[in-house]
């Protein structure tokens, strides 16, 4: 067997690479554009270029290959991305022939990162809550992402938590992410004051005492604690891993939401939130494992250790 994986983590502006070992030594990481104005075939063929040159960097054949891509995915096919504006494209399409091959959400495969060798790392069910442009979770049971039924587990961004709020980009009224992703909290102080922010000055204008900034803040740690009290009651979670540009701003998000989730919740203690630990790494180092499974090497992420991302070839 080859001594290396290609992993790849596709995501609708640029793609990140690398190549990781069965022990999990990133040899290499690279990144490229994902040429999504192009069309769906180019984006195909362009991660299939990607995967080649990768393969040729590590000196041959990979032993199997994993890809983190979004939208609606099982292992082997990508079926439907918004993003991309593929439909059905077999796992096979990807690589090079008889190469294994495993496919994962991408959000999800972060997920499964997080849970391997990350923050989720001592237990067993957890939340992994990327707070970025949108807001979606990796709903981790028993140490895998849970899907659901057809691939759509895990929206918890679009869960409604104001009726009667403000109308989502989805369609839906008072969808979480309205209110609390990153780009809704700039969004939604520009429309306020009209003068434009983004997530991180309407942070810096909370602790400084503007007190629209500090409305709107209140606003996004309502909602969340909302959906994390919802997701909390229904699942049982050991901790909220919170990760994403939102998650950045730390205690000052952390703590509110802590302090609410906790007030919210009565009959019961709610989880500890956490900081992500794998960072914008997760996508690539969870398609690493999906490209170690494929392989036959399901176990391969046990004896991994964080160190790996301190190593100085990861770019
Ligand atoms: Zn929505």
């Amino acid at each position: 067997m080859s001594s290396f994986v290609v992993a790849l983590d596709v995501g609708g502006t640029s793609m990140k690479g690398g190549l990781v070992t069965r022990s999990g030594e990133v040899l290499r990481t690279d990144r490229r554009a994902t040429p999504r104005d192009e069309g769906p075939a180019a984006v195909v063929g362009t991660i299939r270029s990607f995967i080649d040159d990768l393969a040729a960097a590590g000196g041959g054949t990979p032993a199997g290959v994993g890809l983190a891509v979004p939208g609606l995915v099982t292992a082997d096919a990508a079926l439907y991305s918004a993003n991309i504006g593929w439909r059905d494209v077999p796992a096979a399409d990807f690589v090079p022939l008889d190469v294994p091959v495993m496919l994962g959400h991408d959000v999800r495969t972060g997920g499964l990162a997080e849970s391997v060798l990350g923050a989720g790392r001592e237990v067993s069910d957890f939340l992994f809550l990327p707070i970025g442009t949108g807001i979606a979770g990796a709903v981790i049971v028993d140490g895998e992402p849970y899907g659901g039924a057809a691939g759509w587990g895990g929206e918890i961004g679009h869960i409604p938590v104001f009726p009667g709020g403000e109308t989502c980009a989805c369609g839906q009224i008072g969808c979480l992410e309205t209110y609390a992703s990153a780009s809704a909290v700039g969004r939604r102080y520009s429309a306020r004051t009209a003068s434009p922010a983004t997530a991180e000055q309407v942070a810096a204008l909370t602790v400084s005492g503007d007190p629209v900034a500090a409305e709107v803040w209140d606003d996004a740690v309502e909602a969340l604690s909302l959906a994390l009290a919802t997701y909390t009651l229904l699942l049982d979670p050991s901790v909220i891993v919170l990760g994403g540009g939102l998650a950045e701003a730390g205690p000052l998000l952390s703590d509110p939401l802590a302090d609410r989730l906790r007030k919210r919740l009565t009959f019961r203690a709610a989880p500890p939130l956490r900081p992500a630990a794998l960072g914008v790494n997760a996508g690539m180092l969870g398609a690493a494992l999906l490209g170690w499974r494929a392989a036959g090497a399901p176990d391969a992420g046990a004896t991994w250790s964080l160190d790996v991302l301190k190593s100085p070839r990861v770019a």
